[in-house]
């Protein structure tokens, strides 16, 4: 068995706005000098954006642009920051889906991707093959709750180094090292994963929207969730709330439990 380092969360992609495009559109419907103020990010940026593109509420109503505002608007609500506090407290959430974030998640098990990937709103998934990579050692992540039990954690590794000798000697039944053809390579690598542990360490690439971060993020991080997915989960709350603190600006940690929630948890 190779003990693996905790499971990590990386931000490797965000939402990025093509500012040459935002400002051909904002020119061609007459209000060229709006920009948006106290914006952290482009994704909140294009958020407040696609919000008022829906209501004409880019400035109060000026019948000189017609495109820009519209008779029902007389005031606008300025500052990123409140825009999107409004549409959080509106529940008028769907502007949040224009803006990903995409993680890698290194060093998880398959209990932690299978969990993740029944997520299906909003997300996107790529997993590593076990068909494709063959398993000589098995590396595993050792929960915290197996570590604070001797006993446990010996059974632990017992069990995982007798799986780990089976890929050994399946390997061996095969004569795998000797075959060339790749397609009964990845069979029989195919065939010996069945043996190989839910607890193995694994790495998956997740983007989600960040609607559906927020839902993810407050079940998967609540007390009735599992140890390792509210880890992680937990990980990325802490990336979201610096990286897009106007989204995440309801989020908020119960330091006793470690589940983060939000202030409007449907939006
Ligand atoms: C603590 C915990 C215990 C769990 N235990 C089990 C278990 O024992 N067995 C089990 O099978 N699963 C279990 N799950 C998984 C759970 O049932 C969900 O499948 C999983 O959390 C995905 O969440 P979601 O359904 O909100 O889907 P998401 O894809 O995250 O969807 C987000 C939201 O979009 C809406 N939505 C998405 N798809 C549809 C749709 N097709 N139709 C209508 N609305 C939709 C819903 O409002 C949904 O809440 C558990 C989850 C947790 C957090």
């Amino acid at each position: 068995m190779r003990q693996i380092d905790s499971p990590q969360a990386y931000l490797v992609a965000k939402t990025m706005l093509v500012p040459e495009g935002l400002n051909a559109y904002l020119k061609d419907i007459g209000n060229p000098d709006w920009g948006t103020d106290h914006s952290v990010s482009d994704a909140e940026n294009l958020i407040e954006a696609a919000g008022r593109m829906c209501y004409r509420s880019w400035q109060p109503y000026d019948p000189a642009r017609p495109e820009a505002s519209n008779p029902n608007v007389t005031n606008v609500r300025r500052g990123n920051d409140r825009y999107i506090a409004n549409v959080l407290k509106s529940g008028h959430g769907s502007v949040l889906e224009h803006a990903n974030a995409t993680f890698i998640c290194r060093n998880v098990s398959r209990v932690f991707t299978h969990e993740l990937v029944r997520h299906r709103a909003g997300m996107a998934y790529s997993q590593e093959s076990l068909r494709y990579v063959r398993l000589d050692d098995l590396p595993v992540w050792i929960p915290d709750s197996a570590c604070e039990n001797p006993a446990a954690e010996k059974k632990f590794r017992e069990v995982v180094d007798f799986l780990e000798n089976s890929q050994k000697e399946l390997a061996e039944i095969f004569g795998i090292a000797d075959i060339d053809d790749f397609s009964s390579k990845k069979m029989l690598t195919s065939m010996f994963r069945r043996l190989a542990p839910i607890g193995i360490g694994t790495t998956i690439m997740v983007t989600g929207n960040l609607r559906a971060w927020r839902h993810i993020i407050a079940m998967r991080t609540s007390v009735h969730a599992e140890e390792e997915i509210r880890l992680v989960c937990g990980q990325i709350a802490e990336i979201c709330k610096r990286e897009f603190p106007n989204v995440f600006q309801d989020i908020y940690k119960d330091e006793e439990s470690g589940a983060w929630a939000f202030e409007y948890s449907k939006v």
